[in-house]
């Protein structure tokens, strides 16, 4: 076969065919790019109207692909974001904590504010961990799920349902919380799962802004680090 018919035709691409082509991802190109190892020029894009379109030279890249393709496969926006994502996950687990009552495994949920307050360092482990475990005694073990519907239906202005929903919560809470202290006297597995968490909680090597913060906002539930170790 003879290249030399045409031999301008292959010797720029665009960039999507070039990834495609040599197996390299966008971060790759980019740094070679960035770093002048291969020509670019911008041309209008043929698919949209008012975009630009990128051609690379292959020769270029055919030169120097050994280099390239031992480029980092994801920008450095990538690689932190995995990275946070990877740490959420780490931080759920961390939380995670069983129910000494039903021995149910208890979770943040995805849209748990008291896990966003971990997670920026405003509240320690063992405080986000019994707050998590309260709210699912309350929710589980209580009467606070019927009081909830209850109040919904009731033809009262939102601004007073707001409040007596505020006050149900308080309420149930310190029921939670009672049950809880029984559960952890009646079992001994309770106890020693009591001591694992601690355990995990001096273990963490998270970093705290604020260790002591008033949890006065979540709901009216008081807690002490310090004096949780001492009880248990
Ligand atoms: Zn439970």
């Amino acid at each position: 076969m003879s290249s030399s018919a045409k031999p301008e035709k292959r010797t720029w691409s665009y960039k999507t065919t070039i990834m495609r082509e040599f197996g390299l991802t966008r971060a790759q190109i980019e740094k070679a790019i960035d770093e002048g190892l291969v020509r670019v020029q911008e041309v209008p894009n043929p698919h949209r109207k008012y975009g630009i379109a990128f051609l690379i030279n292959r020769e270029d890249v055919e030169k120097h692909l050994e280099e390239i393709k031992a480029f980092p496969k994801l920008t450095e926006e990538e690689r932190e974001l995995r990275k946070i994502y990877a740490e959420r996950k780490r931080l759920r687990d961390k939380l995670e904590t069983t129910c000494p009552i039903c021995g149910q495994r208890v979770r943040a949920l995805r849209d748990s504010e008291i896990f966003e307050e971990a997670f920026m360092g405003n509240v320690d482990l063992e405080a986000a961990r019994r707050i998590l475990l309260i709210a699912h005694v309350r929710h589980a073990h209580t009467g606070y799920e019927r009081q909830i519907r209850r109040i919904r239906r009731l033809n009262v202005p939102y601004n007073v349902k707001l409040m007596m929903y505020e006050k149900a919560k308080r309420k149930f809470n310190r029921k939670a919380i009672k049950l809880l202290k029984k559960a952890k006297t009646d079992s001994p597995t309770a106890q020693v799962q009591g001591m694992k968490a601690l355990e995990v909680h001096r273990l963490s090597n998270i970093k705290f802004k604020e260790k002591n913060i008033s949890l006065k906002r979540f709901n009216g539930i008081s807690v002490s680090g310090s004096k949780e170790k001492k009880m248990s």
